[in-house]
């Protein structure tokens, strides 16, 4: 990785040139830099060098291989001094391409990996989008159903200061991580959420899956938890499922959910006054509502129904509300943070999450998040293939790359050498013929699309930054004459006063 380094590689192939190029030039400047071929530096560094404004200097650029190095490090490699007023900018600029280099390299270790697919690959992540729509349209037929049959009898999201024994019942009607449910630890990197649905579906009772993000320091394992309709179920389920096979080399092992944060219960003063309350909540429904295919809401009442409502009604109406954001789309109002499920919800924010008193002197804050989300709701554009027009321009490209036309209603087809009368029956071929090129042009564009997706994750995991230490910071180095010793913000360590016996002397000869 350090060939990047290298000035001009071919030189290092001929130690004259070198001695002559050594003793000659002390001004990296005229060191003209050839990239290494050999590299495999993804990203496309010009060069090591950039001129400053003046014409006089030169900033010296780090290799982005190794270690973050620190501003004063960046600082001491420099062979020529750096106005301050300009160091901050280079250094940015070079931190910044060392991060994106990183964020590559977490994308190539891991875009083969089923979560990271599922989260990123615009068709799988749609089809598990499309599964997350259906199980919300079935959620919120039974939301509906209890709420007619007065199923959420002493409902309350109010700070009572008392945690309820029955978390899933009044008054809160919480998430109770515990019940109803098996746990999977460690379902490795390479096993999909369909994999395990797969062997999921054939069990009585069974109602949904929920899985963790994938944990750095499991190797990017995932856990697991799987929901039933009854206790006997569950409890049926943790027979039949002990050791079911999922895939060649995984099989299940399921305990019964023991989390230990299942009895927190957030509370915090109201956001708004308890019409701008109702009003936001219902916005908010029927936008996520809609990006979840669901069109009607009889939940829902016109603002002139809410005016003539008596307070504690409005209150009723309001924790329905609140709780359907929960129960349907994972989303909590007070925190205005969405999971994938309700389970994550529960995880991130508590079983619940409830409010103090309506205060007419209160100091009112409506967190703008919310009307963001509200008027954000179109931009979730849905990824079509066939309309994808950069996907059609590669596969053209793809066909004309392998047409060949040797005369007048003569064509050839390049891959496998065969005749055809017009060029129409060559693009039919290739479609039919030779399917897995046809694909690696495809699946080139899908992982263009994740790395697109991956980069603008404002939750994106990745690997910590690590700095670098001297050592690195010696290795980056020692390719370079000493630096010149008239800029003040710099020490240099080539200094014979200061070398210390710690410090191997290295030279061209070297490398
Ligand atoms: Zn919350
Ligand atoms: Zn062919």
């Amino acid at each position: 990785m350090q060939d990047e380094f290298n000035p001009s590689l071919p030189e290092f192939h001929n130690p004259n040139q070198l001695v002559k190029k050594h003793s000659r030039s002390r001004s990296p400047e005229r060191r003209p830099y050839t990239r290494n071929p050999h590299s495999d530096n993804p990203l496309k560094i010009p060069k090591n060098f950039i001129k400053l404004q003046d014409g006089k200097g030169s900033v010296l650029i780090p290799s982005l291989a190794g270690g973050l190095l620190s501003f004063k490090q960046f600082m001491e490699m420099q062979h020529s001094p750096i106005p301050l007023s300009e160091a901050q900018g280079f250094y940015n600029d070079y931190k910044l391409k060392f991060e994106q280099k990183h964020l590559e390299i977490f994308f190539a270790e891991h875009k083969n990996e089923p979560w990271f697919i599922e989260k990123y690959d615009p068709i799988v992540s749609q089809k598990w989008q499309e599964e997350r729509n259906l199980n919300a349209k079935m959620m919120q037929r039974i939301f509906i159903e209890n709420v007619k049959n007065s199923k959420f009898q002493g409902l309350k999201l109010q700070d009572t200061g008392i945690t309820p024994d029955n978390l899933s019942g009044a008054p809160y009607f919480g998430f109770d991580p515990n019940s109803l449910t098996l746990f999977l630890k460690t379902i490795p990197t390479n096993v999909s959420r369909w994999e395990i649905l797969d062997v999921l579906k054939n069990c009585p009772g069974f109602l949904s899956l929920s899985m963790s993000e994938p944990l750095k320091s499991q190797n990017f394992a995932r856990f697991a938890w799987v929901l039933f309709d009854s206790e006997t179920h569950c409890l049926e389920g943790l027979q039949t499922l002990s050791g079911k096979q999922v895939t060649q080399d995984f099989r299940l092992s399921p305990i019964l959910s023991k989390a230990s944060s299942s009895k927190n219960i957030k509370s915090q003063p109201p956001v708004d006054t308890i019409e701008n309350d109702l009003k936001l909540s219902g916005q908010l429904i029927t936008t996520l509502d809609r990006e979840k295919g669901i069109y009607e809401n009889p939940l829902l009442i016109t603002p002139e129904q809410l005016s003539e409502l008596p307070l504690i009604e409005k209150e009723l109406q309001l924790d329905y509300q609140l709780l359907y954001l929960r129960k349907i789309h994972s989303f909590c109002y007070y925190c205005v943070e969405e999971y994938d499920d309700e389970r994550m919800l529960a995880a991130k924010c508590g079983i619940a999450h409830v409010r103090g008193k309506y205060d007419i002197n209160a100091k009112l804050f409506t967190d703008p998040r919310i009307e963001i989300r509200i008027l954000n709701s179109g931009s979730f554009k849905k990824y079509d293939k066939d309309t994808d027009e950069i996907l059609s321009k590669k596969l053209k490209e793809f066909e004309d790359r392998y047409t060949v036309q040797e005369e007048e209603n003569k064509f050839r087809c390049d891959l496998c050498k065969k005749l055809f009368r017009g060029s129409e029956f060559i693009k039919k071929h290739l479609a039919v013929k030779h399917v897995d090129e046809v694909n690696g042009v495809v699946k080139e564009r899908m992982e263009n699309i994740m790395l697109e997706r991956y980069l603008s994750d404002p939750c994106k995991i990745t690997n910590p930054v690590i700095l670098a230490n001297d050592t690195m910071k010696f290795s980056e180095r020692r390719k370079w004459e000493p630096r010149k010793v008239n800029n003040e913000s710099y020490e240099d360590l080539d200094d014979p006063a200061r070398r210390n016996n710690r410090r191997k002397i290295v030279d061209y000869s070297d490398i």
